[in-house]
């Protein structure tokens, strides 16, 4: 006994006695569902992105580890489902568990866009210490100040910055960051001043 790789439902027969698609038609009903909500999840993706670039959280690196790794790991779960989908094998569980994943990052970048956007609490200045910056080209460029930490535990922060930021700023600067606390407790980083 399988489950019907359109409806779900269990199927005895060839054609599901549940939405009346056989085996094949209910495959390619399962695959167009696949690529439609793998377009969802790539868009929530990069809005998640977006979102991290407007209120950068201060662990911005380990934020984009983050997502990258759920990426990753639900686009492989999806080629699993599709492959198994080929050979008309059984994929409800694993279905299940991507058609979860799928919102995932959407939930993530509002949860990031809310810690920021509606976030009211003052900014506290931490003096830091420029200590070297770096940048990266690309889909998603990144500008980032490394500087001292004002943290304990910390020696360094990557601060991302503008453009404009970057370039004004030269190792061996004493700068101000603007950081605020995050309407979650996520700390993320308001703008950087020169001293
Ligand atoms: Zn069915």
């Amino acid at each position: 006994m399988t489950h019907c790789l359109n409806c779900g439902a269990e199927r005895g027969a060839d054609a599901c006695e549940s939405c009346g698609l056989n085996s094949i038609a209910a495959e390619f009903a399962l695959r167009r569902r696949l690529l439609n909500r793998t377009a969802i999840f790539v868009l929530g993706a990069l809005a998640f992105v977006a979102a991290s670039v407007r209120y950068p959280p201060l662990e911005l690196d380990g934020v984009l580890i983050f997502i990258g790794v759920l990426f990753f790991l639900t686009l492989g779960l999806a080629i699993v489902v599709e492959r198994r989908a080929l050979h008309h094998a059984e994929v409800e569980a694993l279905k299940r568990v991507y058609y979860g994943l799928i919102p995932l990052p959407w939930l993530l970048g509002a949860l990031l866009l809310g810690n920021g956007a509606l976030d009211r609490s003052a900014a506290r200045d931490e003096e830091a210490r420029v200590v070297g910056k770096f940048a990266m080209a690309g889909a998603l460029p990144s500008r980032r100040l490394v500087v001292t930490s004002w943290r304990d535990g910390h020696r360094i922060e990557r601060i991302p910055v503008d453009r404009g930021e970057f370039d004004r700023s030269t190792p061996g600067d004493y700068v101000d960051i603007a950081v605020h606390d995050g309407l979650v407790g996520i700390p993320w980083v308001g703008g950087v001043s020169r001293r």
